[in-house]
């Protein structure tokens, strides 16, 4: 059988510690699906203003708008 499997990221810099942080990951991290859901049923206006805790620097900050 061939099974194609979804391979995706969600990347963003963080604006405190300049470091990358692929929120899918992040966000799998805390057993949540909040931001794939949003993404795959195209509701990415529902991420702006979601709540990044930097995993680097544990600084806060929010997510804008999704772009790509
Ligand atoms: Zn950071």
């Amino acid at each position: 059988m061939n099974i194609a499997f979804i391979d995706y990221s969600l990347d963003i810099e963080c604006p405190h510690c300049k470091q990358e942080i692929d929120l899918v990951e992040y966000e799998s991290n805390s057993g949540e699906n909040f931001l794939s859901r949003q993404i795959f049923t195209s509701k990415w206006d529902d991420i702006s203003g979601y709540l990044v805790e930097c995993p680097h620097c544990h600084n806060d900050f929010q997510i804008d708008k999704v772009e790509y």
